[in-house]
């Protein structure tokens, strides 16, 4: 199974609005090269509203948000960057759920970058 994450920035015309959209795969390998993402884009503008809006991800997995979540706190509470205004769907998709394109077995096939998973 393939579980590709990709990323879209929009940034309003003063830079003051930055949205950062995730299609693909959200989970808690992809998760790890998201976060370098958000934390430079909370750095472009001082005081920038910064939303991670994984709606129209394909499959979310509760751990990965929940990894990224503590990240981006941590780095809040230490103040390296604004908040982080989290807009995910109520019901996180899967790729095992029926609707799914990609219906497998397993959980092998991961597809990180920079991660890569179980060389062996
Ligand atoms: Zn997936």
């Amino acid at each position: 199974m393939d579980h590709k994450i990709s990323v879209t920035v929009q940034i309003d015309m003063d830079g003051q609005d930055i949205r950062i959209i995730t299609t693909g795969c959200l989970t808690r390998l992809s998760q790890s090269a998201l976060l370098p993402l958000i934390r430079r884009a909370r750095k472009l503008t001082a005081g920038a509203r910064v939303t991670l809006d994984a709606t129209p991800a394909r499959h979310i997995e509760a751990l990965g948000l929940d990894l990224l979540r503590d990240a981006i706190d941590y780095e809040v509470s230490l103040s390296q960057g604004p908040p982080v205004h989290f807009v995910v769907p109520t019901h996180l998709p899967s790729h095992l759920g029926p609707a799914g394109p990609h219906l497998s077995n397993g959980l092998t096939g991961l597809q990180v970058e920079p991660l890569k998973e179980g060389a062996s």
